[in-house]
């Protein structure tokens, strides 16, 4: 797997920069040490077959969520298409250890997003194109559920129209 370096601003980062890592034994190619995140990364990958790119944010709305160890309840349309449901939050761990790998792993599930506790989400795509816009939709989705509470709080989606509408985003949305 290609995987970012570790501890290099993004915004000078060069597609030679990228670590080549293999994924059973977290071995790697060239100077560059890979982001310390590597064992979770390597198992999401290696564990849900239709995956093939994975990101992990610290985004401000989804670590105000992860830090009050609060899941995101199904509340946008868009969040049920893409990540699937509603998004659990992973135990607290320490970070890049193989215990935050398995806690990340095992919140996830069958969803394509989770929190990690006190820490900030990852998500998953069957491209990096939607792994990235996935990012987007689950910070906007814990913007609103925290934007909600000043409203009375958000409705919840019902399971019936979650499976429908993630079910349309996997087989019919888009062009193909
Ligand atoms: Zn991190």
């Amino acid at each position: 797997m290609v995987v970012t370096p570790s501890g290099m601003p993004y915004d000078m980062l060069q597609p030679e920069d990228m670590v080549l890592v293999n994924m059973h034994d977290l071995s790697y190619e060239g100077n560059l040490k890979p982001s310390i995140e590597t064992p979770m990364h390597a198992r999401l990958l290696l564990g849900r077959r239709e995956v093939n790119a994975v990101i992990h944010t610290h985004s401000t709305y989804a670590l105000m969520m992860a830090a009050a160890h609060r899941p995101i309840p199904p509340i946008c349309d868009d969040q049920v298409q893409i990540l699937g449901g509603g998004i659990r939050v992973a135990r607290y761990t320490l970070p890049g250890t193989d215990d935050m790998a398995d806690a990340v792993f095992e919140a996830i599930s069958d969803r394509m997003g989770a929190l990690v506790a006190n820490h900030g989400a990852v998500v998953m795509g069957r491209t990096l194109e939607e792994a990235f816009i996935a990012a987007n939709v689950l910070e906007k989705a814990a913007q609103v559920f925290i934007g909600t509470q000043a409203v009375g709080g958000p409705v919840e989606l019902s399971l019936e129209d979650i499976a429908y509408m993630n079910n349309f985003f996997l087989y019919k949305y888009g062009q193909r």
